[in-house]
């Protein structure tokens, strides 16, 4: 597709402005400029979150589900037997 300059234009400073909202609502002015060096055409391209597995968060990182059902089934049998059910 072709498009002109003023498109690009406009998504550069969508991008750059998105990325400043979100470092600025973390953590305000400094860590604007600690991502961006205090250049913030940085932000046109890259992301500006942490992946590390401390940071992040997956589905997979959490037990099983069958694994849970199977902690939940034992917990509820403890009960049983200490209510002497
Ligand atoms: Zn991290």
């Amino acid at each position: 597709m072709n498009r002109d300059r003023s498109y690009y234009r406009k998504q550069r400073k969508r991008a750059i402005h998105r990325k400043e909202g979100i470092l600025s609502r973390i953590g305000g002015e400094a860590y604007i400029f600690t991502w961006a060096h205090g250049a913030t055409g940085r932000f046109a391209k890259g992301k500006i979150h942490c992946s590390c597995w401390m940071c992040r968060r997956k589905s997979y990182d959490d037990p099983q589900l069958r694994d849970k059902r199977m902690a939940m089934d034992a917990a509820e049998q403890l009960r049983e037997i200490e209510w002497g059910l």
